[in-house]
């Protein structure tokens, strides 16, 4: 694992390697029109079983909004994953069941190891995750024993198990901030854009990164984006952190999905252009209703075209697949006892840190 001249460890960006996340997307099934009348009957049916299972919905930002409407109609909760990971340990409800992707599910069961967590689809992985192998990632740090290690929550609960802290895109700048204020120096793994992001907020002498990368963050493009800002001169750009570093460069706010809601609402301007997964939209357009979004334009192109502004794993969030693991109870998340209380640590620092602030 050679590593280049700005310090960015040569792992996930390989043929290989991105070989696998190819194979993992063959695996996403199509997307189906839906069946207006058996969505009905779901939704009915879910509220239903939510409360005879006493279990509340956590669903992300990014799934498709009629889960998002489900889940905010029966007391449960929409957001990014640092207040998804927040919301399992305040809820008196016994059952999580949690719409978004696999290292979502196993925060929530490592927080709550006594609540059983319940996801819609098990195979609903994450880029970044699939990119961030522990054994390799364990071997990486061996060679940075003095850098504190700071992972991103889109991670295995292996990996996080092997860190010092754990972040979300909305601390991520604070937090490794703090630890370089400290005199610290960090492994920042496994996103690239993001860690590139923050070696140019922070310095990047003291930060080493891990080449990983979303599929969908990663399609943004800074060339069309410019043509669609002379297009919109008055719309201002939103952009998540896990974009290419060449397209934040042109946003006016870099945040994560939360921030990005909250520019929308207080920023002044009407128009937006927003790079970040679709799904956000429903969120965007109830936050502020009279205000104008639009997608920042994708390749549209190359291997991974399928996740342009959709990431094809939160796209398996469905009504019935959601139906069908209430009826039967499956889909349950396992973490070792042992791994689960090792990621324990970091993560609630983590949240322990969030809430200082
Ligand atoms: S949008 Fe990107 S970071 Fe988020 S779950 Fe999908 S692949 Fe992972």
């Amino acid at each position: 694992m050679a590593e280049s001249n700005n310090n960015v460890a040569n792992v996930s960006g390989n043929a290989a390697d991105r070989a696998v996340v190819k194979a993992w997307l063959d695996r996403v099934p199509s997307r189906v029109r839906p069946d207006e009348t058996a969505e009905k009957q779901d939704v009915a049916r879910i509220k239903q079983l939510l409360k005879l299972r006493n279990a509340v919905l956590v669903a992300h930002y990014y799934t498709d909004a009629k889960l998002q409407v489900l889940a905010e109609e029966t007391g449960g909760l929409v957001a990014d994953s640092l207040e998804m990971a927040r919301f399992g340990t305040t809820t008196t409800a016994t059952t999580l069941v949690v719409a978004g992707v696999r290292f979502m599910g196993e925060t929530a069961k490592i927080l709550n190891p006594e609540k059983t967590v319940l996801m819609p689809t098990l195979e609903a992985t994450c880029s970044l995750d699939i990119g961030c192998p522990a054994e390799e990632f364990s071997r990486f740090c061996a060679k940075f024993p003095d850098h504190e290690v700071v992972v991103y929550a889109n991670t295995s609960v292996a990996v996080k198990a092997l860190a010092d802290w754990v972040v979300t895109s909305a601390i991520a700048v604070p937090l490794v901030e703090h630890l370089l204020a400290q005199g610290k120096q960090v492994i920042w793994a496994p996103d690239k854009h993001l860690g590139r992001y923050l070696q140019r907020q922070l310095g990047a002498e003291r930060i080493v990164l891990w080449d990983g990368a979303c599929i969908v963050h990663e399609e943004f493009k800074a060339r069309a984006l410019l043509d669609m800002k002379h297009l919109h001169p008055d719309a201002a750009v939103l952009a998540h952190p896990e974009s290419p570093l060449s397209v934040l460069e042109l946003a006016d706010v870099v945040g994560s999905t939360s921030q990005i809601i909250r520019a929308a609402q207080q920023r002044h301007e009407q128009k937006f252009i927003v790079a970040t997964d679709h799904g956000i939209f429903y969120k965007l357009q109830q936050q502020a209703p009279n205000k104008e979004f639009f997608m920042a334009p994708t390749s549209g192109e190359g291997a991974t075209c399928r996740s342009c502004a959709q990431c094809p794993w939160m796209g398996m969030n469905t009504l019935s697949r959601l139906r069908l693991t209430l009826e039967h109870g499956d889909n349950e998340i396992e973490v070792s006892p042992a791994l689960g209380a090792r990621a324990l640590i970091p993560l609630q620092r983590m949240l322990d840190f969030r809430s200082q602030r």
